[in-house]
């Protein structure tokens, strides 16, 4: 997708320095960071993946993030979720995330949201540009699958599991496009949420990373994204294979 620029803005000396990296990169420039400056992206689940999509994409300058979890930080957390210390437990992660990424980027607008996501946050959701399904388990993939097609938005769908993850981009803001429920369909039982299973620290670390990569393409328009695309990343061995998503015509959710 090329991006649309909305508006010039004038960027700061301190603009300039914070994000030299970034304007350095020819994919990026300063145009680039003013589109990303003009974005809004809303993260669903602050855990293993939710926390570095959140720091990147804070550091990165994204303009607004909203942020969404109901759930307070336990110590089996710490071990992959980055943004929290031994003195958080007990705290929401959303107010705890907010406060360290306004630490982490004080510029950018963060809202934290410790509500469980349910249908009745499509109103948190009306004006973000991309939302980034950080969840860990099958029925609330589903929900924000359902959630981006209504409001017409893309999505970047990561999941985590022992020592495999998988990243996706579904543009659900384009017509005719596969969608989520049309590669996993009526998984609910099958799939096992990461509360049952081991996850290596740095698998969630990698998929974070990725979905935060694809974000950032996505939102500025460049390169070759994961666009009805499957990475399977494998980290026991090493492997990383791509598969396509092809739209299945009898799904339910996209039809
Ligand atoms: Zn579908």
């Amino acid at each position: 997708m090329k991006a649309k620029k909305i508006n010039k803005l004038q960027l700061s000396n301190d603009d300039l320095l914070r994000y030299n990296k970034h304007i350095l990169l020819e994919e990026i420039q300063t145009d680039g960071l003013e589109i990303l400056k003009q974005k809004h992206v809303a993260i669903i689940g602050l855990g293993g993946l939710g926390c570095p999509v959140a720091q990147y994409l804070s550091t990165s300058g994204v303009g607004k993030i909203t942020l969404i979890d109901h759930d307070v930080v336990e110590e089996t957390n710490l071990q992959r979720q980055i943004l929290y210390t031994s003195e958080d437990l007990g705290l929401y992660k959303a107010d705890v995330a907010c406060k360290r990424l306004k630490i982490l980027n004080p510029d950018i607008n963060i809202e934290g949201y410790s509500v469980r996501f349910t249908n009745d946050s499509v109103s948190l959701m009306k004006d973000v540009d991309i939302i980034i399904d950080a969840t860990d388990n099958f029925k609330s993939r589903s929900l924000i699958n359902k959630i981006s097609l209504l409001l017409k938005k893309p999505l970047v769908m990561g999941a985590a599991i022992k020592m495999q993850g998988q990243v996706a981009v579904f543009r659900n803001d384009l017509f005719d496009m596969p969608c989520y429920n049309c590669l996993y369909d009526d998984m609910e039982d099958e799939m096992s949420s990461c509360i049952d299973l081991g996850v290596l620290s740095t698998l969630t670390g990698t998929i974070g990373s990725l979905q935060a990569t694809e974000a950032i393409k996505t939102l500025v328009g460049f390169g070759e994204s994961l666009e009805s695309k499957l990475l399977l990343v494998d980290l026991k061995h090493m492997s990383f294979r791509t598969v396509k998503i092809t739209k299945d015509n009898k799904c339910k959710i996209c039809n």
